[in-house]
């Protein structure tokens, strides 16, 4: 298949093997979770973050939706580093995630905890994806800021 190699560059063998067996993929219904939806008019990605916060703490997190391999592998590796971090802790990593897909943290540099998503670095070379790996992560922060979960998230 031509253009197989670019693909390798592009998507790295950690984000391959999560957008084909993403993880926490299942709607979440529990009584006080919280859910938002998030698209990318760019790409054509949906997404629906769950999320259960019990005493300050994420106990469970999962999404559903239909995306690109990017967009399904970032929020299948974030769901899998959310869980049982602190909301204080999952929006240093929001932030954290986005500083690093919009150039902001040194190449190399990887932040505490944030571990297997440094491999997202790499999108910042494809401008046009880095809309698809930040949804799940506005999506995510939006379900944490209760009053906001109403309106769905749009990248535009
Ligand atoms: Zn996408």
């Amino acid at each position: 298949m031509s253009g197989e190699l670019d693909l390798d560059e592009l998507y790295q063998q950690v984000i391959l093997d999560h957008s084909r067996k993403p993880r926490n993929f299942r709607e979440l219904a529990c009584a006080n979770c919280r859910c938002a939806e998030g698209h990318n008019p760019l790409c054509g990605d949906r997404v629906t973050i769950y999320i259960e916060i019990e005493q300050g703490r994420v106990q469970d997190v999962s999404f559903s939706g239909s995306g690109c391999a990017i967009c399904t592998a970032s929020a299948s590796m974030m769901t899998d580093a959310l869980k049982g971090k602190t909301v204080e802790e999952a929006r240093r990593m929001f932030t954290w995630f986005h500083d690093m897909l919009t150039g902001k943290v040194p190449t190399g540099q990887v932040a505490d905890g944030i571990g297997k998503l440094a491999a997202f670095s790499g999108v910042l070379r494809f401008p046009i994806r880095v809309k698809c790996a930040t949804l799940p992560w506005h999506t995510m922060a939006a379900a944490l800021a209760e009053d906001k979960a109403d309106d769905p998230v749009s990248t535009e």
